[in-house]
């Protein structure tokens, strides 16, 4: 059996530098108060059950704090009205969100600034999508171009266009090409789409095109993993999408000649490592992160 391994697979930079943060944060002395983070840092069980064992707890917006707390903001972003509801607070407030996401949280406002309705291609109950929606002064979220399609949108109104930072890049020219041809040849389009993402949604398809089977790692609520897992489906290859080797079927990779692995930006190396040992070999260890 041959395994291809995507080059891109697993941790971005914006997780990588907010893992780092929290990691900082842990061991950061002296610290008398909690670590907290408003939901989780990123989207990937194990890595969140890691955490846990050292002492971060995720809080809600209601969480009542101490001055000695720490909030680490994760690297999704959070609302606006929320950052500075913890600024006002007293608590140190350590933001990890993702300079991409940022960068996208910056350009909405800056459109939104004139006085423009933002249209925005993303999952509506993601927290990087609550948090850039946050930065607009009205928006209409969809999540296909059927939905886009079903709005109505008001020739005399001004609209520009943004994405959550890991939608389909495919997807998102098609939709940009759409408005412009039926609603406004010079609507401003905000590529908001992070280059981490094209990287690996490319690779997944030129991957997938080559193997009977392809095989990607991640959170279930990892929104671009289940993107890879998507796009690799579409190209008409056999998916499988696991959080860990438990969840492979032997039977289903048994006697497969060429199989293809990639992650999500959010799964780490050590999860990555273990399938592909569990795909080579049959065995089905499970390391733990820091090993
Ligand atoms: S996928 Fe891109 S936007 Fe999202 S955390 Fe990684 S680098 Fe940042």
């Amino acid at each position: 059996m041959e395994l291809i391994i995507a080059r891109t697979a697993g941790f971005c930079m914006g997780v990588d530098m907010a893992l780092r943060k929290l990691d900082q944060a842990l061991t950061h002395t002296p610290r008398t108060g909690n670590i907290y983070t408003l939901g989780p840092i990123i989207h990937n069980p194990q890595v969140l059950q890691y955490y846990a064992q050292r002492g971060v707890q995720q809080i809600s917006p209601h969480t009542s704090l101490c001055p000695d707390d720490t909030v680490v903001i994760r690297a999704h972003g959070i609302p606006l009205h929320i950052q500075k509801h913890y600024a006002a607070t007293g608590v140190t407030l350590l933001d990890a969100t993702c300079p991409k996401v940022k960068k996208a949280q910056v350009m909405i406002q800056r459109q939104a600034k004139q006085n423009k309705h933002l249209l925005l291609f993303g999952e509506r109950e993601h927290p990087e999508v609550q948090g850039l929606i946050s930065y607009a002064r009205d928006y209409t979220i969809f999540e296909s171009m059927d939905e886009l399609q079903s709005c109505t949108l008001h020739p005399d109104k001004k609209y520009f266009l943004a994405a959550q930072t890991t939608q389909d890049c495919d997807m998102f020219a098609s939709i940009s090409s759409y408005l412009y041809e039926y609603i406004d040849a010079k609507m401003t389009v905000v590529d908001t789409i992070c280059t981490a993402t094209k990287e690996r949604q490319d690779e997944v398809r030129h991957i997938a095109n080559k193997v009977q089977l392809m095989v990607i790692v991640g959170g279930r609520t990892s929104g671009n993993t289940r993107r890879l897992a998507q796009i690799a489906h579409e190209s008409g290859v056999e998916t499988v999408h696991v959080e860990t080797p438990d969840e492979l079927l032997l039977d289903q990779v048994h006697g497969v000649e060429h199989i293809g692995l990639t992650a999500g930006a959010s799964t780490p190396a050590w999860i990555i490592d273990d399938v592909a040992h569990c795909l080579r070999t049959g065995q089905k260890s499970v390391s733990q992160m820091g090993e």
